[in-house]
């Protein structure tokens, strides 16, 4: 593996790179590759080539635009055994849900390709026409995090080109082999142009949001840098979406059946180590079900094998980095301190490796740092209430507003407190539920703009209204 070359993609070309960064392998801690380190000049090459291919795309008929998004997908797909092994090595994810979000990027390929960009006529009548026609923006700068680095990259990636735009990809300098690895994939798909990877260290996002060059950026990461990005996109007036961070409620009625549902409960709070934007980060159970609720979801963290990805077994391996894994190990010490009570977990294994055991804090304050704080880690609070009011009010309370979920048996009492909660999307007796033909957008500072289904192409397009007075041409 160390001695595996990645490259950059710009205009259809390998792009090697003069400077290198390391990449780490979670399970380790010890660098296991290089990926190229992007120079301002190589970023210019780039997005001169994106520039150049635009017109170009941008005429090329919907239809033509969305087979070729589909074969990308399909590609991602026929080679998501060598992709897997690379995104386990880089991510730490287990062998099993690598492959699983490999074949995620390549389906939401082909389904978003899936999607018709409509021409809405407004009027035509015998004296007037107005139509209104979505067109593209030009070039897109996509920047990706490293918590499902291939997957969230090509929402992105499928939406803008379906679009008409050409797409210059970043993905995080923590877990950049993988895309790069897809770039390669695609050289001999997309005219040159069309599609770029290119890769590099923290500076090389700002490098990105800066440029004139530059149409559009479309970012999903932490709510603190999407602020950065926003600042710096005004500068030239480029067009923003923004996926953010998330401290995702999840409220457990009276109702709930623990053994039915414990499990699923448990995955939606501890798949991918907590490190989900739309993980459940807060739960609010009910008293006449807590402690009983409490034993299962203790009984299955104690179950759950963590470890390397590549091992047999492994169901959660290692924080992705040692700076989110400082953060979460942060986090548990302040519950120490603070005394709260923890069901299961909260040491601190030796390393080598950033692994952490899934740990439950019992019933910590409302103002603990890890009830008010976005974790994304395998951390979780688990908080008594006794009214769904109180509930409901402190699910909404803080800055963010991603997602959120309603377990119970009564559909129609779960609606009500659905209805009341303050998030883009809100799952019933299920989490996590994305889908590329159902729209994901934050409220509140978990974002601005809208991934996915029609809506999500949309955003990569500005209207253009045509109008046309059919009686006013006697010349
Ligand atoms: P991050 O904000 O640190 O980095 C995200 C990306 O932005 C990386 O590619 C990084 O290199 C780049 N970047 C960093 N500084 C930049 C700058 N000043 N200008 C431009 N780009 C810059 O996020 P992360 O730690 O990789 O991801 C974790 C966070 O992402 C969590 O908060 C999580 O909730 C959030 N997230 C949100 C979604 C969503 O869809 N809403 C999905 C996944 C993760």
């Amino acid at each position: 593996m160390s001695e595996q070359r990645f490259s950059m993609t710009i205009q259809g070309r390998a792009v090697p790179g003069n400077a290198t960064i390391d990449v780490v392998n979670p399970a380790t801690g010890l660098v296991f590759a290089q990926a190229p380190d992007c120079t301002a000049a190589e970023l210019d090459a780039a997005i001169g080539a994106a520039r150049a291919a635009f017109p170009a795309w941008a005429a090329t008929p919907l239809a033509e635009r969305q087979n070729l998004v589909r074969a990308m997908g399909q590609r991602l797909f026929a080679h998501a055994d060598e992709l897997k092994v690379t995104l386990t090595r880089e991510q730490g994810k287990p062998l099993g849900d690598a492959a699983s979000e490999v074949k995620a990027a390549g389906y939401w390929c082909l389904s978003l390709a899936g999607i018709d960009i409509p021409q809405t006529v407004l009027d035509d009548n015998p004296t007037r026409r107005v139509e209104i026609n979505r067109v593209p923006l030009g070039v897109v700068g996509a920047i990706a995090p490293w918590n499902f680095p291939l997957t969230l990259a090509f929402w992105k990636v499928a939406a803008a080109l379906l679009a008409g735009n050409t797409v210059i990809l970043k993905p995080s300098p923590l877990t950049p082999l993988t895309t790069l690895q897809a770039g390669a994939l695609m050289r001999d798909l997309l005219p040159p142009g069309v599609f770029s990877v290119i890769s590099g260290s923290d500076g090389l996002g700002p490098m990105l949001t800066a440029h004139p060059g530059i149409d559009k950026i479309s970012f999903t990461g932490s709510t603190e840098t999407g602020r950065k990005v926003m600042r710096t996109a005004a500068d030239t007036l480029k067009r923003v979406t923004l996926e953010l961070g998330g401290n995702d409620p999840a409220i457990i009625l009276p109702d709930f059946k623990v053994e039915a549902n414990a499990e699923a409960l448990f995955w939606a709070a501890f798949g991918n180590n907590g490190q989900i934007c739309v993980a459940a980060k807060r739960l609010y159970i009910h008293e006449s079900v807590y402690a009983k609720l409490a034993g299962a979801l203790t009984d299955i963290a104690r179950s759950v094998k963590v470890g390397p990805g590549e091992d047999e077994g492994v169901r959660l391996g290692p924080i992705q980095n040692k700076q989110q894994y400082d953060r979460v190990t942060g986090l548990i010490e302040d519950s120490r301190e603070h005394g709260h009570h923890f069901l299961t977990g909260g040491y601190i294994p030796q390393g080598p490796g950033y692994f952490l055991p899934p740990t439950l804090i019992d019933n910590p304050p409302d103002d603990a740092r890890i009830v008010a704080e976005e974790q994304f880690g395998p951390v979780l609070p688990l908080l008594r209430y006794a009214s769904v009011e109180d509930a409901v009010a402190r699910a909404n309370s803080g800055i963010y507003g991603l997602a959120a979920s309603v377990w119970g048996t009564d559909l129609h009492a779960a609606k009500q407190v659905a209805d009341r909660l303050d998030a883009g999307t809100v799952w019933i007796n299920e989490a996590q539920a994305l889908s590329p033909m159902i729209p994901f957008a934050g409220h509140k500072q978990s974002g601005i703009g809208v991934e996915n289904a029609l809506s999500g192409i949309l955003e990569y397009t500005a209207y253009k209204v045509i109008t046309v007075p059919k009686t006013a041409v006697a010349a």
